[in-house]
């Protein structure tokens, strides 16, 4: 840290994304990216793309706005397009709490609120999840602050009903609900529709799970055009470029292919299947992930040992180190043929008796 570093971010510890370790050929099963390549749609519009970068990228990313409103049967104006998802997280953090409005979100979720909420020097909550990883709705009622939820829950995989969405959403009058949609394409219900019917809600979804475009940094946020209004102040106030052509292009040509996205959303969920019945076999606990990954526990080894071992074996999974959930590893749903391997190393590790 330079002696000019503002004070304001004293005791700041960024967000560590999943690890991408060079040093061996790894089946990368740790940071919930699609088995499958982008559209054929996508990579040849970004392609072509790619040949007028000597002019700035529209800032107001009209085409793919309008694309994502005719999809979702919403006005343009009820979208903001994000360098993933997380770049609209933080215009949310940054537009919607404050002093006097708290971040309240699960303490098991996604790792990256508290670190935005710590970024914009705000106060949060972290409501404990109950003992299954559940959450209990009536918790979140009249939160006292701007309420995050990802739907399906990061790293549990467990989804709230759209039912039970709204009855935080119908709980909360005064306060903002963010709902965050990363993994819903694989088996959760969206509650998008909703935003017609309560200027509360903002729904944020990516294109980095179920579309096969995580490098290509796009998210969006659907909501009341007056959240969006907020939220593009702060981003014209930051970086009215963020989404570059060639992004925006690839987003283009992924919405003209839904049949390739819904089929990889099938495939994924059938090697899902297969993979949860594989680990219980193996005496795994799991939780009912509708996401795309499990999150696992062995009944006797170590969490910890088994992350080691399989990465020493070649196999990279996600492990937490947060005391509640650190006997868990996370695991990305990859091809039929990756999650064999999986089982197949985990299964040796059992085998020889791991770690207690
Ligand atoms: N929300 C959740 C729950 C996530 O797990 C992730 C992925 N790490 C994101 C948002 C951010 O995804 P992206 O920025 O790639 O859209």
């Amino acid at each position: 840290m330079s002696r000019f570093f503002s004070s304001r971010y004293d005791g700041l510890t960024p967000y560590e994304p999943g690890e991408q370790p060079q040093d061996q050929k790894y089946i990368k099963l740790n940071t919930n990216e699609s088995p499958f390549p982008p559209s054929p749609k996508a990579v040849a519009a970004a392609r072509e793309a790619a040949g007028r970068l000597q002019l700035y990228s529209d800032p107001d990313v009209r085409k793919l706005t309008r694309k994502l409103a005719e999809k979702f049967d919403v006005e343009p104006s009820n979208i903001i397009i994000g360098n993933g998802s997380d770049e609209i997280l933080n215009f949310a953090f940054m537009a919607f709490c404050d002093e006097e409005v708290p971040a309240v979100f699960p303490d098991i979720t996604y790792g990256f609120y508290p670190v935005f909420a710590e970024a914009c020097g705000l106060q949060y909550v972290e409501m404990p999840l109950r003992e299954d990883f559940s959450i209990d709705i009536s918790d979140y009622f009249n939160a006292g602050g701007t309420v995050f939820i990802a739907n399906p829950n990061a790293h549990t995989g467990v989804a709230l009903s759209r039912e039970q969405i709204e009855e935080i959403i119908r709980n909360n009058p005064d306060n903002v609900v963010v709902v965050d949609e990363a993994y819903v394409d694989f088996g959760a219900e969206s509650c998008v529709d909703l935003i017609n019917k309560y200027d509360n809600l903002l729904v944020i979804q990516t294109m980095s799970k179920s579309r096969s475009l995580a490098g290509a940094r796009l998210g969006y946020g659907i909501a009341n055009s007056q959240l969006i209004t907020d939220m593009n102040t702060l981003r014209n106030s930051t970086n009215p470029y963020n989404i570059n052509s060639m992004t925006m292009a690839a987003g283009e040509g992924v919405l003209e292919d839904e049949e390739y996205t819904a089929a990889n959303c099938r495939a994924v969920m059938k090697n899902r299947d297969y993979t949860v019945n594989e680990l219980k076999r193996l005496g795994f606990a799991l939780t009912d992930s509708v996401g795309n990954f499990i999150f696992m526990k062995h009944p006797e080894i170590d969490g910890g040992y088994i992350y080691e071992t399989m990465k020493s074996k070649g196999v990279l999974i996600r492990h937490f180190t947060k005391e509640r959930i650190c006997q868990y590893n996370r695991v990305t749903i990859g091809s039929r043929q990756q999650m064999e391997r999986f089982i197949q190393t985990l299964e040796e590790i059992i085998t020889a008796g791991g770690k207690k």
